[in-house]
This record gives C-alpha cells, structure tokens and sequence, in this order.
C-alpha cells in the first residue's frame, strides 16, 4: 500500500493514476481530507472571459489554431469586455480571466494595458485580474503587471519536451524553452503563476503525467489547472486519435491527477477545468470532490461561445453569463463546499511564499 504524503516518488504517482473504481476511493477520500484541513471546504469563482480567438500559434491540439481557417475569428470590443468584468463584479467574484489567443505586437499590448486599467478603475480594484495570453517579452509582462494583472495561466501543456514538440510544430515560436522561460519570468515579476497539463494526450505514458505532477511541484506553482486533452477534427492531432485512451480513461486519470496534486501541493489553487465537463456532466463537481476549489463561470458574450472551441462538444456555448452562474452555485452547494464570494481567493501557497 502507498503512503499518501506529499513526498510520493514517480512510480507511487503513476501507480496512483492507474487506480480505478473502489480502490481510487482512498486516494480520493484522502485528498478531500487534506483539502479540507488545508484551503478548506471553499470554491472561488474566476469568471472567464474569452475575448479573442485571434491566434498566432499552430499547436496540434488546438481548434483555434491560425491554420483552422474555419475558426470564424472575433476580438470582444472593449464594451462587452467591461460589460462581463462589471457583472462578476456585482455578483461578488473573486477574480475574472482574461483569456485568448497569443497575439504580440504593440496594438494589443496597448489594449490590454488600457483594459487591465480600467477594470481596476471601475471595481476600485475588487477584482483581481488572472492572464492567460500565451507567451510575452518581459517587457510585456511588466507593463500588464503594473497595469493590474495580479495572475498569470500559461501551461506547459506537457513537462516531457519529446511530446512537446510532438504536439507542437518545430519552429522558434513553439519552443519548450521559452515556455519554461516564460514561467520563470513570471515568477520573477511577482505574478500568482499557474500552470498545468493536457492529460491522455497522444505519445503520453502514465508516468508522463506522474512527472507531470512532480513537475508541477518543483516549479512551486501557485495554481493549477490541467483537463483531459479532448480531441479536435481540424487539428493535425486528430490524426492519432486511434491511438488515444478512450475519454472516459482520460477522464478518470485526470480525477485522480487533482486528489494527486492536492495531496502533492495542499495550499495551491485547483481548477475544476470545463475540459472534464465535456465528457462527464457533472466532471467538475467530481474533481471539487476530490480537492479542486476554483472554478470559471463563463462571462463570454453567447455570440462569440462557438467560435473559442480549444477542442469538440465543450459544454455550455448556448448559455449566457447568467445561467452560468446560476448553474455553477447549485453544482457547487451539491459538493457541500461553499462560494468564496467577494475575496480575491489568493492562493495561499503564493500568501505564504511571500512571507
Ligand atoms: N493561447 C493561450 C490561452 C488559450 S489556450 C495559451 O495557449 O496559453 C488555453 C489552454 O487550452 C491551453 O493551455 C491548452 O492546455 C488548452 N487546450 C487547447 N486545446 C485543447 C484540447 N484540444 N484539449 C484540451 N485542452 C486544450
Ligand atoms: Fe493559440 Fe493557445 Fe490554441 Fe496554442 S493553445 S493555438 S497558443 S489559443
């Protein structure tokens, strides 16, 4: 029997993601309790805002990618962007993301300095500001963070850089370096930085996604949030789709990676990511079950819903903010956990590194 702690060793990890059934249930029960005796029974909303699916990457797993030349591509106007930051103000969220294709340049820079201010402006800075816009220069990075942007989420997407450039075209602009890079420059900017992995991605073993988890651990992450990888049929992934464990299977290791974390990493912050939703109706509540305590309401226009489609059947396109919250706050009362309504939700891994 494996001593749950948080000093497992990568075979005790991959031996923990293979469990299934009854016998994940006393890793899962475990995680619960370490959650609950560490960031407890707490879930804060991050309302998510999707405002452009313009992208000048090619990564093989993304529907947004610059080659689908069937993405129909839309940029929010800055009206509809504070329209959503106003609404999760209102309804006392904790934070909102900002979230879209990697775009560079001085016009974008720009905008998201201006949008970045007047959100501060508008909520008298109640609303902590999460980015999650690809790989920047420093001097990028600087200004968004003088501007107001307190988090960054950029994932490495896998810690293995074989499959990394498996997935990812080989070229300067898809390199596991500056990825890595990129994380470390955040860090030093004193932002709240999170990471995380696509789970059942192809050429991936079980232990890739046990080092993975160590990996996100020695990176001394403050959030994380990491999903099955879900397939795309206008990707050049798609083509290994035979080759991929079925979705339930990628499910059910990604359930099993959060308890893992959770008991690796007690006082992070964890998503319920959307990608577990698209397969299991109620994915998100199960991963909350099992040690995840944040979760992203969608504040996306419904118009531009379909058109930011990382990957198929992502759920909830038809719904408008509204319902989203509303839907949100009953799965969450049915965990027995509670909303971290009108705080910031900082994690107090980032808290207690900065003493
Ligand atoms: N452009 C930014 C943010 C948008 S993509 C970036 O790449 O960081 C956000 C995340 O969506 C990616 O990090 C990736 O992990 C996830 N994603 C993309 N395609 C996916 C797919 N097919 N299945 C599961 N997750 C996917
Ligand atoms: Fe662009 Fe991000 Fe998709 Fe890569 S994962 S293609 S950077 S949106």
């Amino acid at each position: 029997m494996i001593h749950l702690s948080n000093a497992l060793t990568v075979k005790d990890i991959t031996q923990l993601l293979a469990l299934r059934g009854k016998d994940a249930k006393f890793l899962h029960e475990h995680a619960r309790e370490v959650k609950k005796n560490s960031v407890g029974n707490v879930v804060y909303f991050r309302g998510l805002v999707e405002y452009s699916n313009i992208c000048s990457k090619n990564c093989y797993y993304c529907g947004i990618r610059a080659g689908n030349q069937a993405a129909v591509r839309y940029k929010m106007s800055d009206d509809e962007v504070l329209e959503a930051i106003d609404f999760a103000w209102k309804k006392k969220y904790a934070s909102v993301v900002l979230q879209a294709g990697e775009i560079s340049g001085q016009e974008f820079t720009d905008k998201i300095e201006h949008l970045l201010k007047e959100i501060h402006r508008r909520t008298n800075g109640e609303v902590a500001v999460t980015l999650s816009l690809g790989e920047q220069t420093r001097e990028i990075y600087e200004k968004w963070r003088a501007a107001g942007a307190s988090r960054y989420l950029l994932r490495i997407e896998t810690s293995n850089p074989e499959i990394y450039n498996k997935i990812h075209p080989t070229n300067t602009h898809h390199s596991f370096e500056e990825r890595l890079r990129c994380l470390h420059l955040l860090r030093e900017l004193d932002y709240q930085v999170g990471s995380g992995v696509m789970i059942g991605l192809p050429f991936q073993t079980v232990e890739d996604v046990a080092r993975d988890l160590l990996f996100l651990k020695e990176f001394d992450v403050d959030m994380v949030g990491m999903g099955p990888y879900l397939e795309h049929e206008a990707t050049p992934l798609f083509a290994h789709k035979d080759q991929l464990l079925s979705k339930q299977e990628r499910f059910d290791m990604a359930i099993n990676a959060v308890a893992i974390l959770r008991i690796l990493m007690p006082d992070i912050n964890i998503a319920a990511t959307t990608a577990l939703q698209s397969i299991d109706p109620t994915g998100r509540e199960k991963a909350i079950e099992v040690g995840a305590n944040v979760i992203m309401p969608n504040l996306t226009p419904t118009k531009y819903r379909e058109n930011y489609l990382l990957y198929e059947n992502k759920p909830c396109i038809d719904e408008d903010k509204e319902q989203c919250a509303g839907c949100l706050e009953t799965r969450i009362r049915f965990t027995g956990n509670e909303i971290g309504y009108g705080s910031w939700g900082d994690a107090q891994h980032y808290q207690k590194r900065k003493l």
